[in-house]
């Protein structure tokens, strides 16, 4: 029977609950708002299925990095829709014209990021887009062998321990299964998106939240929520916006730690230990940002997006070609320079505790801006604009 001795051994695949026969193991979110599975001991026949799929315990055969690319997507609008390249959208397509069904994140009507599945073009811009925030797997990985069984294709997609939580349950492989795992730098908890929903935001009014608006350039985009009446947040006006780099982050930095978990004070404990890093890979496919990209092949630069992609398996290397992409192969070691947690799990913030045992009771906003002992914006706006003087 699965027992979660040290939280850093759980990284919520929710495997261990779908293949219970029993169904006695139902996931219980713990005080930092991360789900950990719980047993009922009543009905348990101690079959032990939970400990052989857990991929903590176990992990599944890994593919190594075939081939690695620099790819983004033929069209301009769907770059735009995505939060990197548009790979994801490029896999996606492919699978639903042969009829098949695509997995991934979608936010919930209270914003909570669930996993889900597309059947048909219309429904896959939910999936679109990262949400920094745990996803959880609810009982897709039973929907996702239901449908292999009947043959029909599957694109399932999230982060390399989803990944390795699915091929565990499945148990055998699928020849109509391809995976896609996303470049991790770790799941930030979703009580703490929840609280910083409630105190910034009117989440009645939201209809559309992007965790990385691309209006100025993927590598400047920020996270804006878009509410009922036409509105925004961040509701600066419009004439700072260029004046904004969301990557060192200044006029909304406490959003950007948020959206990144950028400053590793919220992010799953697992993900502080990950089983999942390095070349050796749980999917088909490997995706992410290709960061770095203006020092290592600047003339690939697209301010749309670009991705980085490793192919890690010969399904993989088929499909590849079929995608509509404009690719260029690259050098893998490029890519890991400046996207490391491809290869090394994330240190925890020291606050990290601190956080986690004041968050509940206090403001959000103070509190981070305290612990991360952020300035206020006017402040960041000025430091920036001298740097930047200084420079010239
Ligand atoms: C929590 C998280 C951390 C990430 N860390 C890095 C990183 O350190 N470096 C890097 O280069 N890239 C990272 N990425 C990946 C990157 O943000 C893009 O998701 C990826 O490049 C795919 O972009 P796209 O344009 O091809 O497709 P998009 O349409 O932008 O991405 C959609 C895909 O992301 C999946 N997805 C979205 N949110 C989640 C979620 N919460 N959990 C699981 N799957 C999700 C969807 O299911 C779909 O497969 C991270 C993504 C997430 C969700």
């Amino acid at each position: 029977m699965i027992k979660i001795l040290q939280k850093n051994k759980c990284c919520a695949c929710q495997a261990c609950a779908n293949i219970c026969p029993k169904h006695c193991i139902s996931m219980q979110a713990d005080s930092e708002g991360f789900l950990y599975p719980r047993v009922d001991k009543t009905i348990c026949v101690n079959c032990n299925l939970c400990e052989k799929v857990c991929p903590i315990l176990n992990k599944p055969q890994t593919f190594p990095v075939l081939q690695a690319y620099a790819a983004k997507h033929k069209n301009s609008e769907i770059k735009l829709k995505s939060s990197s390249g548009g790979i994801f959208t490029a896999l996606a397509k492919v699978i639903l014209k042969e009829g098949g069904i695509v997995f991934g994140a979608a936010f919930d009507k209270n914003w909570n990021v669930i996993h889900t599945y597309a059947e048909n073009i219309e429904d896959l811009d939910k999936l679109r887009r990262s949400k920094y925030v745990q996803s959880d797997i609810g009982k897709t990985y039973q929907q996702a062998k239901i449908f292999l069984e009947k043959d029909r294709k599957v694109l399932f997609t999230g982060t390399p321990c989803q990944i390795a939580g699915l091929r565990n349950y499945l148990g055998k492989e699928y020849q109509n299964l391809l995976t896609a795992e996303l470049f991790c730098h770790g799941v930030p908890s979703p009580a703490v998106w929840q609280k910083f929903l409630a105190e910034n935001t009117q989440k009645q009014q939201i209809t559309s939240i992007d965790f990385r608006y691309k209006r100025f350039a993927w590598d400047a985009s920020f996270l804006n929520i878009t509410y009922k009446d036409g509105s925004c947040l961040p509701s600066a006006p419009r004439f700072l916006f260029p004046l904004l780099n969301a990557k060192k982050g200044f006029l909304f930095r406490n959003f950007y730690h948020l959206y990144y978990g950028i400053s590793n004070l919220y992010e799953r404990p697992s993900c502080h230990e990950c089983h999942f890093k390095g070349l050796d890979k749980m999917a088909d496919f490997s995706i992410g940002d290709l960061w770095g990209v203006q020092q290592t092949y600047p003339a690939l630069y697209d301010k749309q997006g670009i991705s980085a992609i490793f192919l890690n398996t010969a399904k993989a290397k088929a499909i590849f070609n079929t995608l509509s992409l404009q690719t260029k192969s690259i050098d893998i070691q490029k890519i890991t320079k400046y996207n490391p947690y491809v290869l090394t799990s994330v240190k925890p913030h020291p606050k990290r505790a601190e956080f986690f045992k004041r968050y509940k009771t206090e403001n959000f906003n103070k509190l981070l801006k305290e612990l991360l002992n952020i300035k206020s914006p006017v402040y960041e706006c000025l430091i920036r604009l001298v740097i930047k003087i200084k420079r010239k």
